[in-house]
């Protein structure tokens, strides 16, 4: 049995949802389960009126309307008029607009997963009526029957006992079978398992299925040795072991999500990385065996990092007691740490720059510590690294720190004057 996974790249318009038709007729339609996301950018969409409804904000309608329309033209240019799927499209956004006529919450996490989730309804729905509007027969499930979750909503735990005992007890796949990513449920309500979580859906069906393969479509050959939105030259890896793909991930390589190799790994089930724009190529395998093929520098990019140097005012070393204070700041305001370095008197973190966090945290500690900050911050990270690529990337900016260990470079890179 194999699974794949549909991005929302792969569906973003009406050519897109046909070309996964015949990517499916293509690679044969037994025994598959086929995981979908939102269309495009529509996560984004709904992230827009997630935020819009809770803050009630008089932006709304017009978020709401720019998903609708987006979603009828992809069905218009589908389907004849008269289509049920019209109807399922009406229905899904009715109970929408329903839970948000409804609901009180004053929990917006909470609220989001409610609204968000839409998103892979309307997809799923979309491209399982087409497939048998063909004449691909095909079964819809409702994920959130299957996975099931903690309450911690937008970033929801799987609960692997009563998932797997779900999916064993209720799944048959001998034909193909059509569901969504990212979702789950806890309770009566959806939730979601993190932005980019479609990826990990696929690993838990194929983990608690006992799949094959995995297979992601994507539309890039496969893994490359760095992002092509960020390099103009790449190279596409032939292999790559679960553990090098898990330490890309960790780093920001942002081709497959983080949690989804563990549970491929634990049953040793290849995840194949394919190009859904040309069949004939044959991808990334990720599997137990080579760590690397071809043998090749790796690069990871985040950009938007503030780099903080951070020491005490009373010069005392920054040692266990300074630095676990630190800590705690930084994960009480939700600073994701990329980046460590500690000497005697300074202690300095790349995090991500988001949502004024920083400046919360700064208030937080200025009172005991010296804290300087560099904003415009690149991190980059080189997995196997040589000489060439290190001058390759200082030469993108003012080096403000690096870190050299066997097998990883990382380069804080500032582009503009420091505040
Ligand atoms: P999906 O539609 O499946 O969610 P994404 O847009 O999230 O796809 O991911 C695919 C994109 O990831 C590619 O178009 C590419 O620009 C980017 N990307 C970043 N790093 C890499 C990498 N190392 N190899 C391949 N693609 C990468
Ligand atoms: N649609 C969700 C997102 O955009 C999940 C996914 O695409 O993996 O984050
Ligand atoms: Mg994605």
């Amino acid at each position: 049995m194999r699974i794949f996974k549909f991005g929302g790249a792969s569906v973003k318009d009406a050519n897109g949802v046909k070309n996964v038709a015949s990517v499916l007729q293509h690679e044969g339609i037994e025994n598959v389960l086929v995981v979908i996301s939102a269309m495009g950018k529509m996560t984004n969409a709904f992230e827009q009126v997630a935020d819009a409804y809770f803050y009630k904000k008089d932006s709304l309608k017009d978020f709401l309307t720019n998903i609708e329309d987006y979603h009828k033209k992809i069905i218009t240019n589908l389907f004849k008029d008269g289509h049920q799927i019209y109807t399922k499209v009406d229905f899904l956004l009715g109970e929408l607009a329903g839970i948000m006529a409804t609901n009180n919450s004053t929990n917006y996490n909470q609220v989001y997963d409610q609204i968000v989730g839409y998103g892979e309804l309307l997809s799923t729905n979309i491209v399982s009526a087409y497939l048998t509007d063909i004449g691909v027969k095909n079964k819809w499930l409702d994920v959130r029957d299957y996975i099931k979750t903690d309450a911690n909503y937008r970033d929801a735990k799987v609960n692997w006992k009563f998932t797997q005992q779900e999916i064993k007890n209720n799944i048959v796949v001998n034909s193909l079978n059509i569901t969504q990513g990212f979702l789950g449920r806890c309770g009566t309500e959806t939730t979601t398992l993190g932005r980019e979580g479609s990826d990990f859906t696929a690993g838990v069906f194929a983990y608690c299925l006992n799949a094959d393969s995995v297979t992601i479509w994507k539309d890039v050959a496969g893994v490359l040795n760095a992002d092509p939105r960020v390099f103009t030259e790449t190279e596409l890896l032939n292999e790559i072991s679960y553990t090098e793909a898990i330490e890309m991930a960790f780093y920001g390589a942002s081709v497959i999500h983080p949690k989804t190799i563990q549970p491929l790994e634990q049953k040793n089930i290849p995840l194949f990385v394919r190009s859904f724009e040309n069949l004939s190529n044959k991808g990334t395998c990720v599997g137990k065996g080579t760590k690397i093929n071809p043998e090749v520098p790796c690069f990871i990019v985040k950009k938007n990092q503030i780099l903080i140097s951070i020491s005490a005012k009373d010069f005392s070393f920054m040692v266990e007691s300074n630095i676990s204070d630190v800590f705690d700041k930084l994960h009480e305001h939700k600073l994701k740490v990329n980046l460590i370095q500690n000497s005697a008197i300074s202690f300095s973190v790349c995090v991500d720059d988001k949502y004024n966090l920083f400046e919360n945290f700064y208030n937080d500690l200025k009172a005991k510590f010296k804290i300087k900050s560099y904003k415009n911050v690149t991190l980059y990270t080189i997995r196997h690294f040589d000489n060439e690529a290190i001058t390759t990337i200082r030469k993108k900016g003012k080096s403000i720190i690096s870190q050299i260990n066997t097998e990883t470079a990382q380069l804080a890179i500032q582009t503009l004057p420091s505040n």
